[in-house]
């Protein structure tokens, strides 16, 4: 037996691998599985060049656990080591990196992806570690290595045919949560689901079932529990994959989730190697929830869920993997951002995506519209904070109105610039957030010819802003923001009905029955078809409350800031009220064509709602 002694420097080694590794420390299984691969992997290049010429046989990797020994063991039908090689690898070029990292840990413990820990990871874990390796080379000696985490190993030969490595971890007591079959089985889902070489746990029970009724029969057989798929779909090349191939591996990330809305197979190796599918979800409304979905492989690794330096922002909310052995992983988040191959990356997956879609548009625009209504948060959300985007998404990016017909922000300029520009020849764009309240005020747009459009999404008021910033001449306004004639503000005027004495008289009416409460009462001529009394909220003000309100800013309760307008036009108006005697009358009326306006804009609620209804009823019994 030969014995030796690990280089000095690393004396103190264990205990700094446990103290900062110690919330990592699941991923020792992840690392020696990957070597296990690696080596199996070399084996098959070594086959196919032609070095290895005997049959490689069974190259399952296997993950054992014996409870009673408390041990974990990896084992492969690799390439397996000798005796040099377990001194130069194990010994030498594992545990003097391991300084290394630990220094680079300290500086920035914002590492991702933890790569590069590699064999010594398994000391995390364990007390002892021996290995069992016998390399693929003719005449050579099974060698067993054994090192209990003291800079001490020993290393001697023994008598074994089998070619491979068994790494056999004895576990330490604060580990033995990794005895759990469960336990391992989720780590070997987590970071193990898509490894190029099947990796067995045991055996599972099937049961199948045979005949008829009565002699219906459940038979069980026992078979290898496989816990990886080798040949992920991303892998395939997409010419050989349908739809339903796409599908199914979606449900197989995502199991019992919504189909995706379609997909984009990323496939490419120069300048950089870079593979993956990505999938538009079907969204909800909670988006927040459905963040952060991508999973980012290496070379089919599993390496984190956290994709957003390398994915923009906007399309974080895509799912599916990514897989690319180019994006540097043992570093720092700051460096990730200001890497070469990231940022090429990066502005790859965008072009892509924008590529799709302007396809999908182009060539099914009625299928495209179907989808519009799920895709718009993510490309709006894209058009408002990458420029590069917005200048391709013009090209794709729809406006709904409220006929539910499509149009780009370009053709619907070109709809609506004769009806709707204003004196200062800007181009309004109307629109309603809440279609169903809104009715009156789009039905009076609507009557004069004014198309409305639909912006009921949570990131419409940035998205709104952001057009306005983004394109020359060109506003948007809520339907309820004015009235009718003026929401497209031009000369024109409309003569009012009443003298100016009477309309002073109509104010006043409203100003002592209503009481002052902030807001402005003004007299306006409209049409006799219009209401007697609108409720409008301009434009600017109710942006900013509405900012406000998304901010989480000021007090919730805050009542909205609103103009009351009296149409002086309308019969009720200058026929009516101004007609009545009995100033108790008047203050009824008032009140109650003012309850009416608000009631069309969803501003009667509780006990106020309750005596509206009674008045009502008492008016018609
Ligand atoms: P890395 O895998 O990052 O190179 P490790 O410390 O994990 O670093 O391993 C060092 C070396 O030991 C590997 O590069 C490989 O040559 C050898 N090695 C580790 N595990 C195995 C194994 N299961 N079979 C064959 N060689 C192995």
């Amino acid at each position: 037996m030969q014995k030796g002694a690990i280089s000095v420097e690393t004396q103190n080694i264990f205990p700094i691998i446990k103290k900062f590794l110690y919330s990592d420390h699941d991923i020792f299984l992840r690392e020696l599985i990957s070597n296990a691969i690696d080596a199996t992997q070399k084996l098959k290049t070594l086959a196919n060049k032609g070095v290895i010429k005997s049959e490689l046989g069974d190259l399952t990797i296997d993950i054992m656990v014996d409870k009673d020994a408390k041990t974990i063991t990896i084992r492969d039908r690799g390439i397996g080591m000798t005796d040099e090689e377990v001194k130069k690898y194990l010994n030498q070029v594992a545990f003097s990196s391991a300084e290394e990292f630990v220094k680079k840990y300290k500086a920035d413990n914002t590492i991702i992806g933890h790569f590069g820990l590699g064999f010594y990871s398994a000391f995390m874990v364990a007390d002892q570690v021996e290995v069992f390796s016998k390399s693929y080379r003719k005449n050579a000696k099974t060698v067993r290595w054994e090192c209990d985490g003291e800079p001490e190993y020993s290393l001697e030969y023994i008598d074994s045919k089998v070619r491979g490595t068994d790494v056999v971890l004895h576990l330490n007591d604060d580990s033995t949560e990794f005895l759990e079959d469960s336990r391992i089985a989720d780590l070997l889902k987590k970071y193990c689901r898509f490894l190029p070489i099947p990796i067995r746990f045991g055996t599972k029970t099937e049961t199948e079932y045979k005949g008829e009724g009565e002699e219906r029969e459940e038979i069980k057989t026992e078979v290898d529990n496989i816990i990886n798929n080798p040949t992920p779909t991303w892998k395939k090349s997409p010419r050989s994959l349908k739809e339903e191939d796409y599908l199914s591996f979606y449900q197989e990330l995502y199991p019992y989730s919504q189909p995706p809305l379609f997909w984009i197979h990323l496939n490419i190796d120069y300048p950089f190697n870079l593979t993956g599918i990505l999938y538009f979800p079907k969204l909800s409304q909670q988006l927040e929830v459905q963040k952060n979905k991508i999973q980012l492989y290496s070379n089919q690794v599993y390496v984190t869920d956290d994709v957003k330096d390398i994915v923009p922002e906007f399309l974080t909310l895509l799912h599916g993997v990514i897989d690319s052995p180019d994006i540097p992983l043992n570093v720092s988040r700051s460096y990730l951002q200001s890497d070469h191959n990231v940022k090429k990356i990066t502005t790859y997956i965008t072009k892509k995506v924008s590529e799709k879609l302007q396809s999908l548009f182009k060539k099914d625009r009625e299928a495209y519209e179907k989808k519009w209504d799920e895709i718009a948060p993510i490309v709006k959300y894209g058009m408002i904070t990458e420029d590069k985007f917005y200048a391709k998404a013009t090209k794709f990016g729809l406006l709904k109105n409220t006929d539910g017909e499509y149009a780009t922000i370009e053709e619907y300029k070109e709809k609506v610039k004769d009806k709707q520009t204003d004196k200062h020849e800007k181009i309004v764009m109307i629109y309603a957030n809440q279609e169903k309240d809104q009715d009156t005020f789009i039905k009076a747009a609507k009557d004069r010819s004014y198309d409305v459009l639909v912006f009921d999404q949570i990131i419409d008021n940035h998205f709104i802003q952001h057009i306005e910033q983004k394109e020359d001449k060109l506003v948007f306004v809520r339907v309820d923001s004015d009235t009718p004639d003026n929401l497209i503000q031009t000369d024109d005027a409309i003569e009012s009905v009443l003298t100016e004495k009477e309309e002073e008289k109509v104010k006043s009416l409203f100003e002592e029955t209503l009481g002052k409460d902030g807001n402005s009462i003004q007299l306006k001529a409209m049409s006799e078809n219009d209401h007697p009394v609108v409720i409008t909220r301009p434009e600017f003000m109710r942006r900013m409350q509405d900012m406000q309100r998304l901010q989480g800013m000021g007090d919730m309760n805050m009542p909205e800031m609103h103009n009351l307008v009296i149409n002086s036009n309308h019969p009720l108006i200058a026929g009516k009220l101004l007609k009545m005697r009995s100033q108790e009358k008047k203050a009824d009326f008032v009140k109650y064509l003012h309850d009416l306006a608000r009631l069309n804009q969803q501003m009667l609620k509780g006990s106020e709602l309750t005596d509206f209804i009674e008045r009502s009823l008492s008016i018609v019994s």
